[in-house]
């Protein structure tokens, strides 16, 4: 191992330096990658080691300022996992000629990263992809970027974004990296998510062709479409999907996010966005205080990208007191606690790389809570009627026996 595993993202930064490209990545039994060197290749350089974030960690500073935000745009607003804030920073870094990179899902490969060079790229990597993604695919293009003394926006989760900045520590480039981190409680491996999808498939004899993890257009968090982008699976998040719930549960993470270094007040970057808590009070109609997400400013280059939004009135920002604004946002107090079930979880998967079998044996409660909650409340209060008269009378026939 380059790090200890229980603190490996998986971000390939060792992979992508490696002067002898003997570094390969494996899935464990639990079905996330793993770095793997090849001894026969390897000169102990000792590169990979030297760059690793999970062994030189980057230190955060504490956000000055946060804002509840939007896109003032209606299109983008809506098709954002929150307020579109990600879009109107791509659009600040392609009007700059900034290079820029973000995330898009290929029903093959999965959750990956692309550089984007045009406007009409933005809507592949809009909206949250609740998986691992690969940030290996473009290490190669940025280490391009910083040779070419190109600037470069980068938005990604925090520990993507502190392999980013450790790539450009070591050309002495970091003044040309603009970074953004996603608010992030924990991602899943993408074999989860890829049996998951196999095993609808086959349920609902459909191909899958796109998929939504958080639709924009409704309250559905996780939709399949086939072929003709007819949507033929779609669930809430309080639904039934075992993919979402073991999400939700944090049954299912990656191990390393159940140690996360990032999960905390200070921030690796300029500028963090994520959901923000409706429950915090802000001057708006309750229509207004659909899409809106949190927006906190870490550093000076930070606040003159949002300021230069806000001139330019392509976001709305209401200011917010920064302690009030992260209060409810368990991603900034603590890593994600393991659920309860999640060693049966492990054992369950590695017995039978079963995916649904795994986490529907983990989740029973759960299950059963939504079941309940599902049932006609007029079926509740005929059962429940039912059941105390039973009980009752069972009650009453223990007592008489034990007299007798
Ligand atoms: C795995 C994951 C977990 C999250 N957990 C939380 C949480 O616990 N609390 C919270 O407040 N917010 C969380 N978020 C953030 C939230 O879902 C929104 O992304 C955020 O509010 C920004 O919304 P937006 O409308 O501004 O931009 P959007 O348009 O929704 O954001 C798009 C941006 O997210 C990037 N992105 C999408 N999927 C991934 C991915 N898998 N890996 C890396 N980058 C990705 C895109 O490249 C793009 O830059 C999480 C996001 C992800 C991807
Ligand atoms: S560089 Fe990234 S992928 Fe490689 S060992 Fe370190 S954390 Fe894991
Ligand atoms: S020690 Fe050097 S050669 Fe060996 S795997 Fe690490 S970077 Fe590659
Ligand atoms: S929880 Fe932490 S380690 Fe896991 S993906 Fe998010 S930022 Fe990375």
């Amino acid at each position: 191992m380059i790090c200890e595993k229980k603190s490996c993202t998986g971000c390939k930064l060792c992979f992508s330096i490696c002067p002898k490209k003997c570094i390969s990545f494996k899935e464990d039994t639990l079905g996330a990658i793993y770095p793997v060197i090849d001894k026969e290749k390897c000169v102990n350089c000792g590169l990979c080691k030297k760059v690793c974030p999970s062994l030189n960690k980057n230190i955060g500073r504490e956000s000055f300022a946060a804002y509840a935000a939007y896109s003032n745009d209606l299109i983008v607003r809506n098709k954002g996992a929150s307020g579109g804030i990600a879009r109107e920073l791509y659009y600040y870094a392609l009007k700059l000629k900034y290079s820029t990179y973000g995330v898009v899902f290929d029903c093959n490969k999965g959750a990956i990263y692309k550089k984007i060079t045009n406007i009409s790229e933005l809507d592949c990597v809009q909206n949250s992809k609740y998986v691992y993604s690969d940030l290996g695919c473009c290490l190669d293009d940025i280490k391009n970027d910083i040779l070419n003394n190109k600037h470069v926006l980068f938005i990604g989760l925090p520990c993507q974004v502190s392999a980013v900045k450790m790539l450009f520590k070591r050309y002495k480039k970091e003044k040309n990296l603009i970074s953004v981190d996603i608010v992030c409680h924990g991602v899943i491996p993408k074999t989860y998510l890829a049996q998951h999808i196999m095993f609808l498939e086959r349920k609902y004899k459909k191909q899958v062709k796109k998929i939504s993890f958080r639709n924009p257009d409704s309250k559905y968090y996780f939709c399949l479409y086939d072929e003709n982008d007819n949507c033929f699976y779609k669930k809430k998040p309080n639904e039934s999907d075992l993919y979402y719930r073991g999400f939700m549960n944090n049954l299912i993470l990656r191990e390393n996010c159940y140690n996360c270094y990032y999960a905390n007040k200070k921030r690796i970057s300029d500028i963090t966005i994520g959901d923000y808590d409706t429950k915090n009070e802000l001057p708006m109609s309750l229509e207004e205080k659909k899409q809106i997400s949190l927006v906190l400013v870490n550093t000076e280059i930070g606040e003159n990208i949002i300021n230069y939004l806000m001139e330019k009135e392509r976001i709305t920002i209401v200011k917010q007191m920064v302690d009030d604004a992260i209060r409810f946002n368990k991603a900034f107090h603590k890593p994600a606690n393991k659920h309860s079930n999640r060693l049966n979880f492990e054992n369950y998967y590695k017995e039978t790389s079963d995916f649904e079998f795994s986490v529907k044996k983990c989740l029973v409660r759960e299950m059963l809570i939504y079941k309940i909650m599902f049932v006609p409340n007029c079926l509740k209060i005929i059962f429940l009627k039912l059941f105390t008269k039973n009980f009752k009378n069972s009650v009453k026939k223990i007592i008489r026996n034990l007299r007798c």
